[in-house]
């Protein structure tokens, strides 16, 4: 899977619209302290079904709204797309939207969607949003620090296996 754009709208400091090219190859994102480098890195695994709002350096999820400034009030939603080409080479769009008081809710190429089909579609690609390949600052004193069972989850995931899992845990619930 390729990402190829991520759309931000209200979340975190990135109030105004703003559209990334993700082009192919390594990205490097650079910026004076602040700036929201990492704030990127979070909506990329937010819109893929990241739940933890304690991971997002939050205490609800709804703190990745845009919270206001001196001179800017907050905003009521944040919004993010995140286009890809599959590895099928098949378009992908996911977006998901959180509004103050109402929650998440997913697109999956335009039609609704649960967190689940967003979590298997991003599983499969070793992609999912705790994939290894997203490395946030502080994650790599944590792979050290992990325990077996926990690094045996990273290195899966890695591998591309972890989606047997989300598909088998989805089969159990039938
Ligand atoms: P560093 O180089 O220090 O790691 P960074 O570029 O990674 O910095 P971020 O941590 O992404 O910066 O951005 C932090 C900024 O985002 C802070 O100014 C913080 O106030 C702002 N921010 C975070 N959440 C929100 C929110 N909900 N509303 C408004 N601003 C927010
Ligand atoms: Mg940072």
């Amino acid at each position: 899977m390729q990402f190829r754009r991520l759309k931000l709208s209200g979340f975190k400091s990135f109030v105004e619209p703003a559209e990334l090219r993700i082009e192919p190859g390594l990205t490097g994102v650079v910026g004076p302290n602040g700036c929201g480098k990492s704030n990127l890195l979070e909506a990329i695994r937010w819109v893929m079904g990241e739940s933890s709002p304690k991971s997002l350096r939050g205490g609800g999820m709804e703190d990745v709204i845009f919270a206001g400034t001196a001179t800017r009030p907050a905003r009521d939603f944040a919004e993010v797309v995140l286009s890809a080409q599959d590895a099928n080479g098949e378009e992908l769009e996911v977006v998901r939207r959180i509004e103050r008081g109402a929650g998440s809710a997913y697109r999956i190429n335009g039609r609704d969607a649960r967190a689940k089909d967003v979590a298997l579609t991003f599983a499969d690609a070793a992609t999912g949003a705790h994939s290894p390949a997203l490395v946030s600052q502080g994650r790599i004193a944590a792979v050290i620090a992990a325990r077996p069972a926990e690094r045996r989850a990273m290195l899966e995931e890695a591998a591309g296996i972890a989606g047997l899992h989300v598909r088998r845990k989805d089969a159990e619930q039938r």
